[in-house]
């Protein structure tokens, strides 16, 4: 089944035959590829059993080499084909060579990760020979009605609004052209996935295959029922991958997808890189969301690398997003993608009523202005839900003596650690390192007792409403309260059958659910999430409160966003008030192009790591030296070298240099030439480092 056919050899050379040399990817933290010898050729994208150092290791053939690089008599036999699978196709390896050569990343490091875990152990997998194979069929569920969360599925075929045809329309061309990409900007509940569903319907009745990336699907069980029930009844079977699977339903819905035999595909970042024999068409929901960003090992966006992939095999890409990313919206600007609007809700109810709340000059209670008790209070009444949405979890972010001044702090981050409290438990947490230590009785400085919490987070805003409302139901839903598997679909599940009264949550609740009794979203503390350092703070808080505020009320009239601040005359409230994407953006952008930042300049991050600042400092201040001194960096520009803003996590110090060019391609040669040099550099330093590509924080 494996051997390719130029590797096929008449019987009886075998023992005479020249060892072929071969160019191996191996998943090691070093550059370039490694040398191994076999009896005949292998095809690109096989896998192979190789020993390196003393370890034996699943390596993935790259190419077949004339010579080795390093003398022929040092070069190792391969231990084993692992021929249990088919050569990885061609564009897969195209678009892994892509992703190596973007990120600047050895091929290893790119193709072997993007493989499931059981193929890239040396003795896990044996594939279809063993008996019954671990490959079934997947069991097809009976077109259930009800998702996971207990919330009808929209009845099959609807009529398409106006708004919808036109947009659809315009989408269909796109795919008779062939490929392009389209931004979808459609306002939360105009109807996106009715889209995503017709385009998937009519390339899937062409034999072809769909990609349906979504930001987090343990928190879209919605997205995956109707998908199945909409789609897959009678085209074929879904593949579902995403990070909490175990590594067997990985491994068989990966198997599923690159035979052919899944038509659809729904996943998270990592599905972009399954292998698709027939892909014929990749969706993007959500496409500004920072999770397509992988956050350590490749650091890949997946949006970007779905973008290329698209353009590669000449299929159509639709970005979908009721809030683009700048990048994006300025690329459909350009023209450079076709920009598809979808401007009003599919169901004749009103967008969200989004006020402001001057806090300035309020008397707060526990960081509630009187309008938002009032409101809540108004609703409980009403019996409708009310959301109070904060980003920040725990009880306090931190715990203070009043006499000394003395606050709690990490002993391995220069981090304050964050008070949670649970029933009687307490214990302060650092959510850097994730360090936790009991609560101490007194001040470890002057001995007072009466330590106290400073600030709040979701526990403490949970135990206030409780006290203020004791007849509500309070749902908490946050990154705590949801640890255990299983526990988030609970707690949804509670919410959509109208078991609660008041969610207390952070940006969790903000995804994929959309809840019919919402009639009230409060938003806390929207301005710390304004001045946080990042350049790209105000699109993402503008991004986060309209995905908020879309959660209301989508199915009775009249709901109601209230949204706390200091600063009721920044831009992005003004332009969230009147949800007005556009204008929010254009004035962004222009902010952004006064500055030289993205969308209008490429990045890169350079980060190190040491026990000591000093080192991490110095070795990136000797990587700027370097690039100075070379005629590549003419058109870039390289910052200086800085402590991280949380210098030191676990012990370790941080320190960043960003590279920064008008010009991608200037900043990818300064790399190109750069990358080299810098390994030379932290050879002899006790220094780690890094390098992120366009960087999603700074
Ligand atoms: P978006 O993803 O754009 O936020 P959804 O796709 O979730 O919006 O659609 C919002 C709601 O409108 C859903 O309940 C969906 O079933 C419904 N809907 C979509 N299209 C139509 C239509 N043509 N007629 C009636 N309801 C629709
Ligand atoms: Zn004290
Ligand atoms: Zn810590």
């Amino acid at each position: 089944m494996l051997e390719p056919p130029d590797s096929s050899r008449p019987e009886g050379t075998s023992g005479s035959a020249a060892p072929v040399f071969l160019a191996v990817a191996l998943d090691v933290p070093l550059p370039g590829l490694f040398d191994y010898s076999h009896d005949a050729p292998l095809a690109p994208g096989v896998r192979v059993r190789v020993v390196f150092g003393r370890r034996a290791m699943v390596g993935m053939v790259w190419a077949v080499r004339e010579r080795p690089e390093v003398a022929a008599d040092r070069v190792r036999p391969i231990e084993a084909v692992l021929d249990d699978l088919p050569p990885m196709p061609a564009d897969w390896l195209r678009l892994a060579g892509f992703a190596a050569q973007y990120y600047h990343r050895p091929l290893g490091e790119v193709l072997l990760p993007a493989l499931p875990p059981p193929l890239r152990r040396p003795a896990a997998y044996t594939g279809s020979r063993a008996a019954g194979g671990p490959v079934r069929r997947a069991d097809r569920r009976p077109g259930a009605a009800r998702s996971a969360a207990g919330e009808a599925v929209p009845a099959p075929a609807m009529t398409l609004t106006a708004g919808q045809r036109t947009a659809l329309d315009q989408l269909q061309a796109l795919r008779a052209a062939g490929h392009g990409v389209a931004l979808l900007h459609g306002v939360t509940g105009s109807g996106k996935t009715e889209l995503y569903l017709r385009l998937a319907r009519q390339v899937l009745d062409q034999g072809r295959q769909v990609l349906i990336l979504v930001p987090e699907i343990n928190l879209t069980p919605q997205l995956e029922q109707v998908v199945r029930t909409r789609l897959c009844a009678s085209t074929g079977d879904l593949a579902v991958l995403h990070s909490r699977l175990s590594d067997g339903e990985r491994l068989r819905a990966w198997l599923r997808a690159s035979r052919g035999q899944a038509a659809l595909l729904l996943g998270t970042r990592l599905a972009l890189m399954t292998p698709l024999p027939r892909l014929g068409l990749i969706v993007v929901d959500e496409e500004h969301d920072a999770s397509y960003k992988q956050q350590d090992g490749l650091r890949y966006s997946a949006r970007d690398l779905a973008v290329w992939r698209g353009h590669d095999l000449g299929i159509p890409v639709v970005l979908g997003s009721a809030t683009p990313s700048l990048e994006s919206w300025r690329r459909a600007q350009r023209g450079d993608y076709r920009l598809v609007s979808l401007p009003e809700r599919a169901q004749a109810q009103p967008l969200p009523d989004i006020r402001l709340v001057d806090t300035r000059r309020a008397q707060l209670e526990q960081g509630f202005t009187p309008q938002l008790l009032q409101a809540l209070a108004t609703r409980l009444e009403q019996g409708e839900q009310s959301l109070v949405f904060l980003n920040r979890r725990g009880y306090a972010p931190v715990l203070r003596c009043p006499s000394c001044g003395w606050v709690s702090q990490c002993r391995r981050c220069t981090a304050h650690t964050v008070l949670h409290r649970e029933g009687r438990r307490a214990v302060l947490q650092c959510h850097h390192c994730g360090d936790a230590r009991p609560v101490p009785r007194a001040c470890p400085d002057c001995g007072d007792q009466d330590l106290q919490p400073m600030g709040r987070g979701t526990q403490r805003v949970e135990e206030f409403l409780a006290e203020r409302f004791p007849q509500a139901r309070i749902v908490r839903i946050d990154a705590d309260a949801t640890r255990r598997k299983g526990s988030a679909e609970a707690l949804f599940a509670q919410v959509h059958a109208g078991q609660a009264d008041i969610l207390v949550g952070t940006q969790m609740v903000s995804k994929g659910h959309d809840f019919a009794r919402l009639g009230l979203v409060g938003v806390l503390n929207a301005d710390t999430m304004l001045f946080a350092q990042d350049f790209r703070a105000p699109e993402r808080l503008f991004a986060q409160l309209m995905q908020v505020a879309g959660r209301a009320g989508r199915r009775a009239g009249g709901a109601q966003v209230l949204v706390q601040t200091d600063y009721p005359d920044q831009q992005v409230y003004q332009a969230l008030c009147r949800h007005d994407y556009v204008r929010f953006a254009e004035s962004a952008l222009a902010e952004r192009e006064d500055l030289g930042l993205p969308p209008f300049s490429s990045q890169a991050l350079l980060t190190a790591q040491a026990a000591r600042l000093a080192d991490a400092l110095d070795f990136l201040r000797a990587v700027r030296a370097q690039a100075d001194a070379m005629p590549e960096s003419a058109e870039v520009c390289l910052y200086d070298a800085v402590p991280l803003r949380i210098v030191r996590v676990a012990r370790v110090e941080r320190a960043q240099l960003l590279i920064e060019s008008s010009r991608r391609g200037a900043l990818h040669g300064l790399l190109r030439a750069l990358l080299p040099q810098a390994d030379a550099l932290a050879a002899g330093r006790p220094v780690r480092w890094g390098l992120e590509i366009d960087p999603q924080e700074i």
